[in-house]
């Protein structure tokens, strides 16, 4: 992500300064690395942010005080995100099964493809980017299609829109054990 981008979810969210080590000597991914996807996510994240946010309100003072993010990148073409003492897995599937459909650089809709062996969700464009100038993420643009935080926001919302979306995205959702 770019460093605008980044010192903007800070200031909105706190928990994603990264810190020096703790006293359990465990250095969490992202103390070490911060965020690691790119700008086309920026508003998926900011919209699972502001839900967790909403979800921390109801949660006891003993569990908040035990919350941390661990870890905030792309793995297999989809957003991972690890939180400690949080207890609503569901917004965080929801999250990494919607991004499965969101290009990574630029933010329109996006189909999970796979380019010299790398899995990664991309729109029609950016994919042609790749494919011709080589993997190369700093050279992307967001683009002004968007999809916006209102957007995103219902379809983790409304089952109907998010079901919808998995569909039209070809999102299929990975096994879980
Ligand atoms: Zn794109």
């Amino acid at each position: 992500m770019k460093k605008e981008s980044v010192l903007e979810l800070e200031k909105r969210f706190k928990y994603l300064i990264p810190e020096p080590p703790s006293d359990d000597g465990y250095i969490h991914d992202l103390k070490l690395f911060g965020l690691m996807c790119n700008d086309g996510w920026y508003n998926l994240v900011y919209v699972l942010f502001t839900k967790i946010d909403e979800h921390l309100e109801y949660m006891s003072d003993k569990n908040k005080q035990n919350f941390f993010v661990s870890e905030v990148k792309e793995k297999w073409g989809g957003l991972r995100v690890y939180l400690h003492g949080f207890d609503n897995d569901n917004l965080i599937r929801k999250a990494e099964n919607i991004s499965q459909g969101i290009c990574e650089d630029c933010g329109k809709k996006g189909i999970l493809s796979q380019i010299n062996y790398w899995w990664t969700t991309l729109c029609d464009e950016c994919i042609i980017l790749h494919t011709k100038k080589g993997f190369d993420r700093r050279k992307t643009e967001l683009s002004d299609e968007r999809l916006s935080n209102q957007f995103i926001d219902n379809l983790f919302d409304n089952t109907e829109k998010y079901d919808k979306f998995l569909k039209e995205q070809k999102i299929v959702l990975p096994q879980r054990v």
